[in-house]
C-alpha cells in the first residue's frame, strides 16, 4: 500500500506545480514581480506517522521552515504514535491515566469537541476495535460478533474522564485511544504556523495525500489540489483550487484487507465496531482548521453523505467537503463549488 501513498502523494505534485489560470489582477501581478519566481522551492520527503510526507516551502527561509517542519514532525510522531510503546499516548494507554503534554492535551481536548459535536462518530476510544480488526499490527482478521459486542461495551468517549485544568485523561475500563484520526491535521496546521514564524509566504505540506497549503503560489496563482480518485488512487476525480487551507480525505481505500471476497478498512463505525458502511467511499474537508479538517473527515465518512450534508449546514462557515459515494458520484458543498473542477459533473449541496 505505501505505493499507493508514494502515487498519490506524487499525483499532488504534479498538479500542485502546474499551471494555473493565468489570470492576475493587478495586485496579484506585482506580487508575482515582487517574489522570486525563478526561485526553486525546498522540497523534502520522508516517511514518518506510517506515511509518506513531502514538505515544500518557497522564497528567503525555506530551508530552514522545512528543517523545522521536519523536526516538528518527528517531535508530534515521537509523542501521538500508537505504535512505539514510549510515547505519550502508549504510557498513557499503558498506565490508564496520564498528564498529558501541550500537544496531546489540545488533540485530546478537540478529539473531545469534535465527538460531541458529531454524535459519537468520531470517536478516539475506538483504538480496542482496531487492535481486534488487525490494523494496528497488519495481523488482519474478522472479530466475531461476540468479541465486538464486548469491546463495545467499553467504547465511547463519554466513559473518558477529562480534566482541563490539569491536563489528565484517565481512561475507563478497558479503553485505549488512538488519536490518528486527527494527528496528521493538527501537525499540518503546525507546520502552517511554522512557515509564519520563519516568513515563508508560500508553502505546503501534504501527509500521505492529506495536503495543507500556506498562502498561494509564488506566481500570486491558488494552489491545486487533486482529490483521489477511491477507485485509482493514482487518479484524481477533481481538483481544489485553494489558499490557505488544509485538504484533508479519509477513505476507505486508504488502508484495508480482503477477506473471503469482502473488503474491510480502517475506519471503523462507533456505534457498529465495524468498518463505516455508509454509502461513502472518500470523504475531503477543506478547512483553515487543520485538526478540524482531520476529525470531520473520518467523522462525516462514518455519517454518510444524508447526515455529512445536514452537519455542513449547520457548520457551513467552518469547512466545505467533497464527497464520493460508492457509486462513484460525487456531491460537493456550495462554499466550494466555484473552487472545484471536475470532467465528471456533480452534484451542489446547498445551504438550505
Ligand atoms: P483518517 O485517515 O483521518 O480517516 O483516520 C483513520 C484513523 O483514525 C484510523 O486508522 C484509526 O487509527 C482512527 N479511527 C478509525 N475510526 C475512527 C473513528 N470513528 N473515530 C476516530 N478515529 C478513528
Ligand atoms: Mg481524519
Amino acid at each position: 500500500m505505501r505505493k499507493d501513498w508514494i502515487a498519490g502523494a506524487l499525483t499532488v505534485c504534479l498538479l500542485l506545480t502546474g499551471c494555473g489560470t493565468g489570470a492576475e489582477n493587478t495586485a496579484e501581478a506585482a506580487r508575482s514581480s515582487m517574489q522570486t519566481n525563478t526561485e526553486e522551492p525546498v522540497s523534502r520527503e520522508i516517511f514518518a506517522m506510517d506515511t509518506y510526507m513531502i514538505i515544500t516551502a518557497y522564497g528567503e527561509n525555506g530551508q530552514e521552515a522545512v528543517d523545522a517542519a521536519e523536526q516538528e514532525i518527528d517531535r508530534l510522531d515521537a509523542l501521538l504514535s500508537t505504535g512505539s510503546a514510549d510515547s505519550e499516548i502508549s504510557r498513557l494507554n499503558a498506565a490508564g491515566t496520564a498528564q498529558l503534554s501541550e500537544d496531546s492535551a489540545e488533540l485530546v481536548s478537540r478529539a473531545l469537541e469534535i465527538n460531541r459535536g458529531t454524535g459519537g462518530a468520531f470517536d478516539i476510544t475506538v483504538y480496542p476495535l482496531m487492535q481486534a480488526w488487525g490494523f494496528t499490527d497488519e495481523a488482519y482478521q474478522v472479530p466475531s460478533d461476540s468479541t465486538i459486542a464486548a469491546l463495545l461495551e467499553h467504547t465511547g468517549s463519554d466513559q473518558l474522564d477529562w480534566d482541563d485544568d490539569s491536563n489528565t485523561l484517565t481512561l475507563g475500563d478497558g479503553q485505549a485511544v488512538d488519536l490518528g484520526g486527527i494527528a496528521k491535521g493538527y501537525t499540518s496546521g503546525r507546520i502552517m504556523e511554522l512557515f509564519d514564524e520563519y516568513g515563508v509566504q508560500s508553502g505546503l505540506v501534504s501527509l500521505g495525500g492529506n495536503v495543507h497549503v500556506h498562502g498561494t503560489k509564488p506566481d500570486g496563482d491558488k494552489w491545486r489540489v487533486g482529490v483521489q480518485d477511491p477507485e485509482n488512487s493514482e487518479n484524481v476525480v477533481g481538483v481544489l483550487e485553494v489558499t490557505d487551507c488544509a485538504v484533508i480525505t479519509s477513505g476507505g481505500y486508504e488502508r484495508y484487507f480482503e477477506q473471503n471476497g469482502t473488503t474491510y478498512h480502517h475506519i471503523i463505525d462507533p456505534s457498529t465496531g465495524k468498518p463505516a458502511d455508509s454509502g461513502l467511499s472518500s470523504v475531503t474537508i477543506v478547512s483553515a482548521d487543520g485538526t478540524l479538517a482531520d476529525g470531520l473527515s473520518t467523522a462525516l465518512f462514518v455519517m454518510g453523505a444524508d447526515k455529512a450534508a445536514e452537519y455542513w449546514r449547520q457548520h457551513a462557515d467552518e469547512f466545505d467537503a467533497v464527497l464520493i459515494a460508492d457509486d462513484g458520484s460525487i456531491s460537493v458543498t456550495e462554499g466550494i463549488a466555484d473552487a472545484f473542477s471536475s470532467d465528471q459533473s456533480f452534484e451542489i449541496i446547498s445551504r438550505k
